[in-house]
C-alpha cells in the first residue's frame, strides 16, 4: 500500500509504501476511495493537538470499500462502502460512554491520529465505527461529511430549535451545515473576516438570507451562532450579535483564547459551549438527513501524493469548502 506518513512537526508528509495491514477481531480492512483534509490534520502536523502516534497516518474523513472482514466482524460484506469518522473507539463503559455521551468517552481512541488513517491506499478500522453510505453521493461528495459535516450537524444540534442561525467561519463545515439548516427552515446570518466581499458572496451563494463582516451586526438578533472560525474573539462578538437565551456553540477542536467580555453580555441567559467529537448516532441521524437533501460538497480534489499541497492549500484559505484526496 501507499502512505503519506507525518514523521514529525514541521517535516512535510513523505510517500512510502508499506504492507497491507491485516485486519483484526473486529474490523475491516478497507481500500480507501477518498479522504478528505481537515483542518484538525493541521492542528495535529503543527503540533497544536501534541499526543498523536508517531510515525502517524493522518487523515479521518475516510470514503473505502470493504476488501477484508477480520474475525467475529459482524455487519459488513466484502465490495460493502462505509464511512470512518474521526472517532474510532470508544470504551463503552466511562461514566460518558454510560449515558449515551460516548464523544467524550475517558479512553476514546481517534482517526489519523491514536489509529492510522486515510491518506494512504489502505486501512484497517475499527467496525463498530464504519458507516454503511447512501446512494447516491460520490465518494468525493461524502468524504466532507464525515469530519466537517458530522461536527456541523452536532454544532447545529446544541444550538437548539431557534429560527435566526449566525455562522462565523465558511469553510468546509459550514458550507455543509447550511444547506442542512436551510432545509430545515432556518434563516442563516453568515459572518466572514472584515471586508471579504469574496466569503459574503459565498455565503450568499449558499443561501444565507444576509451575509457581512463579524464586526457587523446582523439586520435582527441571531437566536443562535455557530462559531467554525478557530478564533476566539469571535465569542464576544457573537454574543453581541445573539438575542436573549441564544446558544453561542464553538465548533472547533481548537481556538486562540477568548478576550475577557462583559457580563452584561452573558446576561439574560445566554450561554456559550463547545462540541466534542460525535457519536455514532450524531453519524446515523446525519447521514440520513444528507441524502434525503441530497447534500452537496464543494470540493477540490487532490491525488494523494498532493497531500502537502492540500494542506497548503487549506491553511491559507485557497479554496472554498473542502479539499478531497483521491486515491491512485
Ligand atoms: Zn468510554
Ligand atoms: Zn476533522
Amino acid at each position: 500500500m501507499q502512505a503519506m506518513l507525518f514523521e514529525k512537526s514541521g517535516l512535510p508528509l513523505k510517500m512510502v509504501q508499506r504492507d497491507e495491514p491485516e485486519p483484526g477481531p473486529g474490523e475491516l480492512l478497507l481500500r480507501v476511495n477518498a479522504c478528505g483534509v481537515c483542518r484538525t490534520d493541521l492542528h495535529i502536523i503543527d503540533s497544536e493537538l501534541s499526543k498523536p502516534k508517531l510515525p502517524l497516518i493522518i487523515g479521518h474523513e475516510i470514503v473505502g470499500t470493504v476488501l477484508q472482514v477480520g474475525r467475529d466482524t459482524k455487519g459488513f460484506t466484502l465490495g460493502q462502502r462505509v464511512g470512518v469518522p474521526w472517532v474510532g473507539r470508544t470504551c463503552g463503559h466511562c461514566k460518558f460512554c454510560a449515558s449515551g455521551r460516548e464523544n467524550l468517552c475517558d479512553n476514546a481512541k481517534f482517526t489519523g491520529y491514536d489509529i492510522d488513517g486515510g491518506y494512504a491506499t489502505h486501512t484497517v478500522a475499527n467496525a463498530e465505527f464504519c458507516f454503511p453510505l447512501p446512494d447516491g453521493l460520490s465518494n468525493e461528495d461524502i468524504a466532507p461529511l464525515l469530519c466537517a459535516g458530522l461536527i456541523g450537524w452536532r454544532t447545529l444540534k446544541l444550538a437548539g430549535e431557534g429560527k435566526r442561525i449566525g455562522i462565523y467561519g465558511f469553510g468546509a463545515a459550514a458550507s455543509l451545515i447550511i444547506q442542512v439548516a436551510i432545509y430545515q427552515g432556518r434563516e442563516i446570518y453568515g459572518f466572514t473576516r472584515k471586508g471579504d466581499s469574496k466569503g459574503q458572496e459565498y455565503a450568499r451563494r449558499m443561501g444565507a438570507c444576509w451575509a457581512g463582516g463579524s464586526d457587523e451586526l446582523p439586520p435582527e438578533p441571531l437566536d443562535a451562532a455557530l462559531i467554525f472560525a478557530p478564533a476566539g474573539d469571535l465569542v464576544p462578538v457573537a454574543l453581541k450579535a445573539s438575542d436573549k437565551g441564544a446558544t453561542i456553540v464553538c465548533g472547533g477542536i481548537h481556538m486562540s483564547d477568548i478576550p475577557s467580555f462583559p457580563y452584561a453580555s452573558l446576561w439574560e441567559e445566554r450561554s456559550i459551549r463547545s462540541v466534542a467529537n460525535l457519536t455514532r448516532q450524531d453519524a446515523t441521524e446525519f447521514l440520513e438527513v444528507a441524502a434525503k437533501i441530497p447534500i452537496h460538497s464543494d470540493v477540490t480534489v487532490y491525488d494523494l501524493k498532493d497531500a502537502n499541497k492540500a494542506l497548503d492549500d487549506l491553511r491559507h484559505g485557497r479554496f472554498h469548502g473542502a479539499a478531497v484526496l483521491s486515491m491512485p
